[in-house]
């Protein structure tokens, strides 16, 4: 194992041992791909959520919210290319019977000469090959030996309503002799007369309401509307634990802009997003912005930039902020016949050189996933640091150094001991926190030693320690996370400086 993969093998581990997060259905052996979020998963889900709203909707006047249904009518869908466009090309390894993303796998010049074995086996037979014509080996045993590659649709499709399409199929084909494309078509078409799909971006539900928005709130160009919400993909590959996995969340915004000006918004929004991300990072470093060569940009889009994170694995994608252009508005007004457009009555038409200018808004559209933020803040905060416990012997100390806005607990309420009376005043403590709606813990269990172990390794930026001095003189000990440092404070300004802290 690398260091890289230790990385990540301890962040999984954490996460599981201090309840942030669980594989989906353990208790049957495991669902591929889905995770649930643990009691601190979901606080750390959260705060990230809520810091993109804020920062998002709430800070700015031009930008407001949307929550629009995952289950969209089907001609969305079809409108905006997903039906016959969202696909990946897949391949079978015919060695060792992986199954995976042509585009993602390790792309080497035609001819290199490569070893794998045989089956994919440690101890089977080693063959030689060399790097075909399409230049990738397959990730798993690098052999060459590769099916052709095929397009295979993400959007995980299902029916609505109290119609079975399978029982119509059945009923449809039972006496009939048809060929396997026959029975596709009229699979196909059965389907379709009850099809939903899950949503496979936020995005969409966004253009369906564009006008109602704009209208119902006068909202002028350039303005956002921002959305998050669960997104699902049948990736073929899930992979890094929750860096890609089929049920995922996401937060999304489409600012719309005069056409001609969505270069400069996209170098505004991109700058804004990358500075945000740093803002809450311990390293800076780790991001960077890469843009998208012509043969990578997605069908809608004239420019896009990725917001990359130096993962355990390398740099990928963390955002996406794209220069959509007017394909979605335009596509969808066209098809629904209903008009999409924006009417500026203080500009001039730059075609007919008269007041008044009617257009289709443009697009610019910073996208990201809030599961894979989840992954890249513990990644940036995990930490462990050598020193010297009270009995001088060397020992690793292991804390997330998580940004105190997205810390699960804010701060933990420790009773020295669990008598003297020390607990209830430490309950008192904890309740005024309660009631500030600071998340706070009251924890008695085990010595002070390991209380404050625990919460470095969940990140909690705050101790308050309630000892013996604290019935004598009202004050209590407040430690911090990152440096340990320890400071005696009154009782009656703890929640104060607390507060001043966050
Ligand atoms: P990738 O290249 O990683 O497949 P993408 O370019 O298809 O991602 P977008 O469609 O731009 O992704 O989605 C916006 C964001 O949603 C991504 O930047 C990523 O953070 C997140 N995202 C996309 N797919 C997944 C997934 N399967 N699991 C978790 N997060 C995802």
């Amino acid at each position: 194992m690398n260091k890289n993969d230790d990385l990540l093998s301890k962040i999984v581990s954490l996460a599981k041992r201090r309840g942030f997060i669980f594989q989906s259905s353990e208790i049957y052996g495991g669902l591929k791909s889905a995770y649930d979020y643990g009691p601190l998963g979901v606080e750390l889900k959260r705060n990230i959520a809520n810091q993109w709203w804020r920062t998002m909707v709430l800070e700015r006047e031009d930008v407001v919210g949307l929550d629009a249904a995952i289950m969209m009518h089907p001609k969305v869908w079809e409108t905006s290319g997903h039906v016959s466009g969202f696909s990946d090309p897949l391949v079978d390894c015919l060695n060792c019977k992986e199954r995976f993303r042509a585009d993602k796998a390790p792309q080497l010049p035609v001819g290199t000469a490569v070893t794998y074995r045989q089956g994919g086996k440690p101890n089977g037979k080693e063959i030689s090959s060399v790097v075909g014509e399409r230049g990738y080996v397959c990730p798993n045993c690098n052999s060459t030996e590769l099916s052709d590659e095929r397009q295979f649709n993400l959007m995980f499709r299902t029916s609505i309503g109290p119609i079975d399409p399978v029982d119509s199929f059945i009923n449809e084909i039972a006496e009939k002799k048809l060929s396997r494309q026959e029975l596709r078509e009229k699979y196909e078409e059965l389907l379709s007369k009850s099809v939903i799909y899950l949503r496979p971006e936020t995005a969409q539900g966004i253009f369906m309401q564009y006008l109602n928005v704009q209208q119902s709130l006068s909202m002028k160009i350039p303005f956002g509307i921002a959305q998050q919400g669960k997104a699902f993909r049948n990736e073929i590959t899930t992979e890094r634990f929750i860096f890609r996995t089929c049920e995922f969340e996401q937060m999304e915004m489409e600012y719309f802009v005069e056409p001609g000006t969505q270069r400069q918004w996209l170098e505004y929004w991109t700058s804004e997003r990358i500075k945000w991300w740093q803002s809450f990072a311990n390293n800076r470093d780790n991001f960077r912005l890469r843009e998208h060569t012509p043969d990578e940009l997605a069908h809608y889009a004239d420019c896009c930039f990725d917001i990359e994170y130096r993962y355990p694995w390398g740099w990928d994608e963390l955002e996406g902020v794209a220069s959509r252009t007017d394909y979605d508005l335009s596509k969808h007004a066209a098809a629904s016949g209903v008009k999409l457009s924006y009417f500026d009555q203080t500009r001039t038409n730059p075609d007919t050189g008269k007041p008044g200018w009617r257009y289709t808004p443009y697009v610019i559209e910073p996208a990201s996933g809030l599961t894979r933020a989840v992954l890249m803040y513990l990644l940036d905060a995990y930490s462990e640091e050598s020193g010297i416990d009270a009995q001088g012997r060397e020992k690793t100390r292991t804390l997330l150094k998580l940004h105190p806005l997205l810390a699960p607990i804010k701060v933990a309420v420790l009773p020295l001991v669990k008598k003297d009376g020390l607990p209830d005043i430490a309950r008192k403590i904890v309740e005024k926190f309660f009631k500030a709606g600071i998340n706070a813990s009251y924890d008695e269990q085990h010595s002070i030693g390991k209380r404050y172990s625990r919460h470095d390794e969940v990140g909690t930026p705050f101790c308050l320690t309630v000892d013996h001095q604290t019935s004598t003189d009202d004050t209590v000990t407040i430690r911090d996370r990152d440096t340990t440092r320890q400071e005696r404070i009154p009782i009656d300004k703890a929640l104060e400086v607390v507060k001043a802290k966050l």
